[in-house]
């Protein structure tokens, strides 16, 4: 059966069931289907990934005045949920061997907080953090690791899904990522019952009893029966989609690799990316802006690099610990094209406007 062929039987299947209010069939299933497939005991089914990321900070027990580690060069949705809960955000640099969190800024970040509650750490691009490092440090300081795996389903590190080694794992399945639901988020971890506890919140931390009984407060944060259809029939084709991404990321480094300044996301031996985005550093004549342009001009979107949080103005008056690293990535940095929809001509379009750039 295609692709849409699933989404539709299990979509249909929900309308026929009338469980098209939230909980029925789809959201046990696709919870199930995706915790099978990253190998985890527990998922609980989201209305998004942010959603994922505030509840796993609750879950981590994160409250007003805490503070928490984040990586600094990431979107904004990793973050704003720590402001959700009162928290304070310390923002940490990134590595230039794998554009994520630098162990040693982390490091340094502990002996400067040593009463730290958490640390989120994120896969950026599908490129894997460099997760024993980090994980060593959160458990020799005993604080709970939450990975933000968002843009890194499909992604493995020493060949285990990314989002699987901390205490709470956070997938997206936005509109931009990987594989979509239209809008959606998974939370995942090894243990079951805090999975249990954040489907309760998920769902107004309604009690058990006839009437409506609160004794928590709540979020109406679950997601519905019919986006779970569609994300189960997305889970079925997320390994021809990393295959293409993969493609899409070999056409570029075989057509630009060679040009002076150009420099390729980090390639780790135990990183296997899904390349969900295929991104580059431009540290010669040519500056980011050139290319994207000279892409624009033929109505072609790129975008820079993430802006790193410390930099942004509403995250500005939060420490931040490391060096220049972030801000260097988000200067020199291109998101190429990296659609999976793109035809041969179009990514040979997109590389001979690139490289007209150099001649
Ligand atoms: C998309 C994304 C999120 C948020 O996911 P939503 O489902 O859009 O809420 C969080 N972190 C990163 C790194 C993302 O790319």
């Amino acid at each position: 059966m295609s692709e849409q062929g699933y989404e539709r039987q299990y979509v249909q299947e929900a309308f026929d069931t009338n469980w098209i209010a939230p909980l029925g069939t789809n959201v046990n299933e696709f919870e199930n289907e995706l915790a099978a497939m990253v190998k985890i005991p527990a998922a609980a089914a989201l209305t998004s990934g942010t959603a994922a990321i505030h509840l796993a900070l609750k879950a981590a027990g994160v409250g007003a005045g805490d503070i928490v580690f984040c990586q600094s060069l990431t979107f904004s949705a990793t973050a704003n949920p720590i402001i959700y809960q009162d928290a304070i955000p310390v923002f940490i640099d990134s590595d230039d061997a794998t554009w994520n969190m630098c162990p040693n800024a982390l490091e340094e970040a502990f002996k400067k907080y040593p009463n730290v509650k958490a640390v989120i750490v994120v896969h950026l691009y599908g490129l894997s953090a460099n997760i024993d490092r980090i994980k060593e440090l959160c458990q020799h300081y005993n604080v709970a690791l939450i990975e933000d795996a968002a843009e890194s389903l499909g992604t493995y590190y020493k060949g285990q899904q990314t989002g699987t080694f901390g205490d709470y794992g956070v997938f997206s399945f936005n509109g931009n990522k990987i594989i979509t639901t239209s809008g959606g988020g998974m939370l995942v971890s090894h243990n079951k019952e805090m999975i249990a506890k954040a489907r309760f919140w998920a769902t107004q931390s309604r009690e058990p009893a006839r009437h409506y009984e609160h004794k928590e407060l709540g979020f109406n944060y679950r997601m519905s029966n019919v986006v779970a259809g569609i994300g189960r029939g997305q889970l079925k084709v997320l390994k021809e989609r990393v295959a293409q991404k993969t493609k899409i990321y070999q056409h570029y480094v075989q057509e630009l690799s060679t040009l002076e300044g150009v420099e390729f996301m980090p390639n780790n031996e135990w990183d296997k990316p899904n390349y969900w985005l295929s991104c580059i550093q431009l540290k010669g004549k040519v500056r980011p802006l050139d290319v994207i342009t000279a892409l624009e001009q033929d109505n072609i979107e790129s975008r820079p690099v993430w802006k790193p949080m410390h930099m942004q103005p509403f995250f500005a008056k939060y420490d931040f610990v490391g060096t220049d690293v972030a801000e260097q990535l988000f200067l020199n940095g291109v998101c190429l094209p990296s659609d999976t929809k793109m035809t041969e001509e179009d990514l040979e379009r997109v590389t001979k406007i690139i490289k007209g750039l150099w001649s």
